[in-house]
C-alpha cells in the first residue's frame, strides 16, 4: 500500500507546485509534519517577482539578483529563475492564485515587479495550490507525518504519524525533498517551528552534497516583541517610505538597502546599547495596504504602526545553502531531488534577493518534474526491505535549545574564526538521546563546517 511513483516531503509552495506538476503521470505521496497549510510559504507577505513593467527586462531582474548575491550565483540558474518567472506566475494563476501587480520597490529590486497579495501573498499561494492538490486523486496527503529516516539505497523514508502515533514506511521509485529551510535553529527567526531542516539532515545522512550551509540570511525588520516565529514587517514598508531610527531619533542605514547591510547595520546600532524602530507613521492607508500586518499589530500586539514606532530587530530568516542540485534540481543520487528552500541551485549566490524564493519554488519544481518525468527510468528497488534505526523516534527533540543557543551566539550575523571554533567545540560536546536529535545535530555541524 505504502509504495508510490513520487513521493514528496513538504507542502511548501515547492512541494505542492511539483506534487501538481506530476499529477499526471503517476501515483504521487505528499507528507508534511504539520498540517498541509504549513512551512514559511503561507508566511510570506511580500509576494514573487516576475518582471511586468516595459521599461525592466529578464536582464535587469537577472542583474540584480546577481548582485543581491554578490555575484557567487550560478548564472545559468539564475538565467532560468528570472526567464521562467511568467510562466510560473501563469501555473500559479492557472491554479486559481490571484496576484494584484506592485507599484513600490523592493529592497534591491531596479523596478517594480512583485506580483502580490497585499501583504497575505503566501497565505493566498497556500491555499489555492491546496485546493487543487485535495481535488487530485492522484495524490496521497499523508500530513502530521514527522518525516525522521531516509534509506536512499532501499528507496523508502520513515515517518512518525504524530496523530496515529504511528510509524510508516513509504516506499518511492522518486523522492522529492522540499521540506523548506533551517533559520528556526535560531533562537531569533521568522520561520515556522516545523521546519529544521530535517530534509538536509536526511540528505547529510545518504551522502547526499550539501552546499553552503552556513549562508543564512538575516532579515532586518523582525518585530522585536516575544512570539514565535516573531512577526515579519515586510520589504515593502520600505518601499512605501518606511526609515530605520534608533532611539535618538537618528536614521541608521539607507532603508532599501540589502537585508544583509540593513541587519548588520541594525546589530551595531544594538551592540552600542541603542533599541531600534521602524517609523512607518507615513504610510497612508496602513490598514488597507498591509490588512494583514495591520490586524496583526493593532491586536497582537497593541501596537498602531500609524502612530506608534514598531521595536525590531535582525532574525535569521532564509537558508541560501542546502542540498546541492543540478539545474534540474536532481542531486547526486539520481531518483533524489530537492527542490525550494531546501535546495541549493545556486540561483541565490552569497544572498537571496527578495521575493526571489517564492518563485525558485515554482520555477524548479516544474523543472524538476519535467526532468522525473522524461528519464521515466527510476523503479522500485526489488530488494525493499526495513533495515532497523538504531536510534529511537522521539517526538522531541531535546538538545533544541541548546542547538539554538550555540548558533545564536556563535554563528550570528557577526561571526567570526574565533566565534566559529568556540561553536564547534560546544557541539562536539552536545549528547544525543533520539533519532531527532542526532538529526539536528549532523546538520549544525555541516552549517558550522
Ligand atoms: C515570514 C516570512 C516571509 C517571507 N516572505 C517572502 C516573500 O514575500 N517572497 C518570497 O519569495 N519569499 C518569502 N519568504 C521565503 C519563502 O516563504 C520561503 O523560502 C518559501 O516559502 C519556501 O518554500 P518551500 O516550499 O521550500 O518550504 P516551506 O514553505 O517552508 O515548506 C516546508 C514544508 O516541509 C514540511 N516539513 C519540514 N520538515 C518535515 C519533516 N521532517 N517531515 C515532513 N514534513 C516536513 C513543512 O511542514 C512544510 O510543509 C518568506 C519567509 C518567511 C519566513
Amino acid at each position: 500500500m505504502n509504495h508510490f511513483d513520487f513521493c514528496i516531503l513538504g507542502s511548501g509552495i515547492a512541494g505542492l507546485s511539483s506534487a501538481l506538476f506530476l499529477e499526471k503521470y503517476g501515483k504521487t505521496c505528499l507528507i508534511s509534519n504539520n498540517k498541509l497549510f504549513s512551512g514559511s510559504t503561507p508566511l510570506a507577505q511580500g509576494g514573487i517577482a516576475c518582471i511586468e513593467n516595459p521599461l525592466d527586462s529578464f536582464e535587469s531582474h537577472m542583474q540584480d539578483t546577481l548582485k543581491a548575491g554578490e555575484y557567487k550565483n550560478n548564472t545559468e540558474a539564475v538565467r532560468i529563475l528570472v526567464n521562467n518567472a511568467p510562466l510560473a506566475i501563469e501555473h500559479l494563476k492557472k491554479w486559481g492564485v490571484q496576484f494584484k501587480k506592485s507599484k513600490h520597490l523592493e529592497g534591491g529590486h531596479s523596478f517594480p515587479r512583485i506580483f502580490h497579495n497585499n501583504d497575505k501573498s503566501g497565505k493566498e499561494i497556500s491555499n489555492k495550490l491546496i485546493k487543487k492538490v485535495l481535488d487530485s486523486k492522484n495524490i496521497f496527503i499523508k500530513e502530521f507525518n514527522d518525516v525522521y529516516y531516509l534509506n536512499s539505497e532501499n528507496n523508502y523514508v520513515s515517518s512518525y504519524d504524530l496523530k496515529n502515533n504511528i510509524h510508516n514506511n513509504i516506499f518511492y521509485k522518486t523522492l522529492i525533498i522540499a521540506t523548506g529551510g533551517y533559520s528556526s535553529l535560531y533562537n531569533f527567526s521568522t520561520s515556522p517551528q516545523e521546519n529544521l531542516g530535517t530534509g538536509i539532515s536526511l540528505a547529510i545522512k545518504n551522502d547526499i552534497t550539501t552546499k553552503d550551509l552556513n549562508k543564512i540570511q538575516f532579515h532586518p525588520t523582525v518585530l522585536n516583541i516575544k512570539r514565535s516565529p516573531k512577526l515579519l514587517l515586510t520589504e515593502a514598508l520600505r518601499g512605501e517610505g518606511s526609515v530605520i531610527i534608533d532611539q535618538n531619533n537618528n536614521e541608521i542605514v539607507d532603508p532599501l538597502n540589502t537585508r544583509q547591510k540593513v541587519s548588520l547595520a541594525i546589530f551595531k546600532s544594538q551592540k552600542k546599547g541603542h533599541e531600534v524602530f521602524l517609523d512607518t507613521r507615513m504610510i497612508k492607508n496602513f490598514n488597507t495596504k498591509f490588512p494583514f500586518l495591520f490586524k496583526a499589530l493593532t491586536s497582537e500586539f497593541n501596537l498602531n504602526p500609524q502612530k506608534d514606532l514598531l521595536p525590531i530587530s535582525w532574525g535569521a530568516h532564509y537558508c541560501m545553502g542546502g542540498i546541492q542540485t543540478n539545474l534540474f534540481g536532481q542531486t547526486n543520487k539520481n531518483n533524489i531531488y530537492a527542490i525550494g528552500e531546501c535546495a541549493n541551485t545556486g540561483v541565490h549566490g552569497n544572498n537571496r534577493l527578495a521575493s526571489n524564493s517564492l518563485l525558485e519554488g515554482v520555477v524548479f519544481a516544474k523543472k524538476c518534474s519535467d526532468h522525473i518525468t522524461n528519464n521515466n527510468f527510476y523503479n522500485f528497488n526489488k530488494n525493499s526491505y526495513i533495515k532497523r534505526n538504531n536510534l529511537i523516534y522521539e517526538k522531541e527533540i531535546t538538545i533544541l535549545n541548546e542547538i539554538k543557543n550555540i548558533l545564536s551566539e556563535y554563528f550570528s550575523i557577526s561571526r567570526n574564526k574565533e566565534s566559529i571554533k568556540k561553536g564547534v567545540e560546544l557541539l562536539n560536546k552536545v549528547e544525543i538521546k533520539n533519532i531527532k536529535d542526532d538529526n539536528i545535530l549532523c546538520l549544525a555541524k555541516q552549517i558550522f563546517k
